[in-house]
């Protein structure tokens, strides 16, 4: 997972901004990502696309199947939670949930990049970079 991803999965609320690797168009993340539900018999599986909207340019970003995004809103919650509370308890009960996330969906990526032969080479770049 690049920075970019793993920044978005953290604060999905952040207006992180990407580059398209073929015309170099920079838009908020949000902008470029498209979820489309993956052919049977993985019709539980969501995959992340960006999408350029100048080139039309695709590239895969994530695998979400339906544990995964469980545990991503879970850990939505969690994040709200301490966010208001600012308790320890709260802190330690997100930072569990962030890593019960973290682990299943890096799981995830390798079980379904293996399956259909998602090539991992080409990454969104942020502008900076
Ligand atoms: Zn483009």
């Amino acid at each position: 997972m690049n920075r970019t991803k793993m920044e978005f999965a953290k604060n999905p609320d952040a207006k992180v901004r990407v580059s398209c690797t073929q015309c170099k168009a920079t838009y908020p993340f949000e902008v470029f990502l498209r979820e489309v539900r993956m052919a049977a018999p993985y019709e539980t599986v969501v995959e992340g696309i960006l999408v350029c909207p100048d080139c039309g340019h695709r590239i895969h970003s994530y695998y979400m199947p339906e544990n995964t995004r469980f545990l991503q809103s879970l850990l939505e919650k969690s994040i709200k939670k301490w966010s208001d509370s600012r308790s320890p308890a709260d802190y330690q009960e997100y930072n569990k949930r962030q890593r019960s996330f973290q682990t299943s969906f890096d799981a995830a990526q390798r079980k379904f990049n293996a399956i259909f032969g998602t090539s991992k080479k080409e990454k969104v770049r942020e502008p900076s970079q």
